[in-house]
């Protein structure tokens, strides 16, 4: 189980932060250009005449949500933790933190191709459990357009598939996995069309009968 043991430290989380949102510094939000300086914390657009926080500028800017939520909610996606543990953490609802977690997932830069139509997810194991050295490997394939996706993941839990598909997978897909339980909650949770296919029984392109 993911826990806040893989949480990366404060100032660790301060990075990514500015990593994300300010790759490029922090500009006024309404005219774009560089601010001209900070007073008092806030800071300064002298053609707008506009002061502004650090969270304004953020997908944060107008969320209820206290600034401890926020912070955990985001250290949760960062550290990728399941919607469980994230649920255990900020004590949000489930909608709630997939609402957040698709903001984030757009926010964060992705050269990976989102898939759509009928897409197989499935995971390959490498190196060997019982030395502490396996890393699983989520992969997608998109059944129309052959394109794919991998993401090597923390553990074969179920919110560790669910964010794969969430961050490159269309919504309304048909998503085909194996009997595996930890895509069970594909439909409720993502909104997925979800199959049940038995990869031993053929190649993953066959169509499954009836
Ligand atoms: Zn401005």
């Amino acid at each position: 189980m993911s826990t806040l043991h893989h949480l990366p430290s404060e100032g660790q989380i301060a990075k990514q932060i500015r990593q994300i949102f300010f790759p490029l510094g922090i500009h006024c939000p309404k005219c774009r250009r560089r601010y001209d300086y900070k007073i008092q914390g806030r800071y300064f657009c002298k053609k707008c005449r506009l002061k502004f926080s650090k969270k304004r500028c953020t997908p944060f800017a107008h969320s209820k949500l206290s600034e401890k939520q926020l912070w955990f909610l985001l250290s949760a996606w960062l550290a990728q933790l399941s919607p469980q543990d994230t649920r255990g953490i900020t004590g949000l609802s489930y909608p709630t933190i997939h609402r957040w977690f698709v903001r984030f997932s757009k926010l964060l830069p992705d050269f990976s191709p989102v898939l759509g139509g009928t897409v197989e997810v499935d995971e390959a194991f490498i190196g060997k459990k019982k030395y502490d050295n396996q890393t699983v490997v989520l992969g997608a394939i998109a059944r129309d357009s052959g394109q794919i996706t991998v993401r090597a993941v923390l553990s074969r839990e179920q919110g560790d598939s669910g964010r794969l598909i969430l961050d490159h997978v269309r919504p309304a897909s048909l998503i085909c996995t194996d009997a595996n339980p930890n895509y069970d909650h594909l439909p409720e949770f993502f909104g997925y069309g979800h199959e049940v296919c038995n990869h031993g029984m053929g190649p993953l392109w066959t169509d499954q009968p009836g």
